[in-house]
């Protein structure tokens, strides 16, 4: 399936008539395209032992977790919340790995006594790990590759600077430590970002961990992260999937035969499953000729994406009532009180006040991020599977907005 230039309906339901039903803004999500995203991952290593963590920050609706989980993907969360939201879904303790940032001790022990499996990310979790469990509970450690890999440098985390995972540079207290507590290490982790689109940067940072991976005797996984990009525009450049499977299937056949046994290659990847599968759909409210430029106010804003303004990401913006209108050029921007710009100077067909128009890309940290800021209630979403369209969360009132405020009058 190529890139969508036109945009009415998914699978057969139609995105207006969704949106009388609903209102908007709504989010919606195509649960075709995350069967084919898992697919993609899947065929691209089809000749290793390899496991999909859901890296599930990027989306934690119960019904995309449901999905995956069903087309045999695990789950990789980064707080409690989501570890307890993964096994409502229905993850049993033996699929969930828990990758903490820095978290408290007391967490990890929560995590691990849910049954998940723990990412150490620093050598004072590791000696609080060593001295907590011995070698009773195993764990993998995240390294840090020391390798720039991503989009822009907000969403690089394996680069020298990064805070992610214990630098591979200290591998030597690694060890002591593991020796000193007899630790269990089963698994290497390392994660270098998002976006990535090169091969090469994943086949650099799996060299690291490969070479780091003689040390540790008992492994059973190497888990390389996730990160690959997906097309954001027409012709954009994305991760060849295909070229990417044979180059690290090829150095990871070779690193287990000379590690002498065939491991687990785990991936984690948040936005190649689930983004492409996700449109905001919002209403264009007013149209404003200013003499500077026009500009486009539509019913939403950074409360409920909030990648334009956090990382200067693209979304591309389809006219959904209006797809054959004449090309103008537009500001779309959102309605919160703050500067709050979707897009600058991007031509689309004709907008006009009650077009419906579809933010692409919008299926990974897109309600995840999303917020109240503003009093304003976040979106309801809506999950087409196998041709019907299932509301898989309601919109906001003013109940929720209350709900843990204390009204002392
Ligand atoms: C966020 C995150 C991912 C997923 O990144 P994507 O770019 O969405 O694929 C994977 N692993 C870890 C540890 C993460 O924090």
């Amino acid at each position: 399936m190529s890139f969508p230039r036109q945009l009415t309906s998914v699978q057969s339901i139609s995105l207006s008539e969704l949106c009388q039903q609903y209102g908007t803004p709504l989010y919606v999500y195509d649960g075709e395209i995350i069967r084919r995203q898992v697919a993609r991952l899947q065929e691209a290593f089809s000749g290793l032992d390899m496991h999909i963590k859901y890296a599930c920050k990027a989306n934690t609706n119960l019904a995309i977790m449901r999905l995956l989980r069903s087309l045999g993907v695990g789950v990789d969360v980064v707080s409690m919340g989501e570890l307890h939201m993964a096994a409502q879904a229905g993850y049993g303790p033996g699929e969930i790995t828990f990758t903490p940032s820095g978290v408290p001790f007391e967490e990890v022990k929560e995590a691990v006594e849910a049954g998940a499996v723990v990412n150490v990310d620093s050598l004072a979790l590791l000696e609080w790990f060593g001295e907590t469990y011995g070698s009773e509970k195993p764990c993998l450690i995240r390294l840090k590759p020391n390798v720039a890999a991503g989009g822009n440098i907000k969403i690089m985390t394996g680069h020298r600077d990064s805070k992610f995972g214990i630098s591979v540079d200290l591998l030597d207290k690694i060890l002591e430590i593991v020796e000193r507590y007899s630790l269990k290490i089963i698994g290497l982790h390392q994660h270098t970002g998002s976006d990535i689109k090169e091969a090469s940067a994943f086949l650099q940072a799996s060299e690291v961990i490969f070479e780091a991976a003689r040390h540790f005797p008992d492994l059973q996984i190497i888990d390389l992260g996730g990160g690959f990009k997906v097309a954001y525009k027409p012709d954009d450049e994305v991760t060849d999937m295909a070229h990417l499977g044979a180059e690290i299937s090829k150095g990871f056949q070779k690193f287990c035969q000379s590690y002498g046994r065939n491991l687990q290659l785990w991936f984690e990847p948040g936005k190649f499953l689930v983004s492409e599968s996700g449109y905001l759909l919002v209403q264009a409210t007013v149209v404003k000729e200013d003499p500077a430029r026009t500009f486009v106010h539509v019913d939403s804003g950074l409360n409920h994406l909030i990648r334009p303004m956090m990382y200067g990401s693209y979304h591309h913006i389809l006219n959904v009532s209006n797809p054959e209108g004449n090309p103008s050029t537009y500001n779309v921007v959102g309605y919160i009180c703050e500067t709050d710009t979707f897009a600058t100077d991007r031509t689309m067909p004709e907008v006009r006040p009650g077009d419906l128009l579809a933010f692409l890309n919008a299926g990974a940290y897109g309600f995840t991020m999303s917020s109240n800021y503003n009093a304003r209630f976040r979106p309801a979403e809506v999950l087409i599977d196998q041709e019907k369209a299932a509301l898989i969360r309601r919109r906001e009132t003013m109940d929720d907005l209350l709900r843990s405020q204390l009204d002392l009058a």
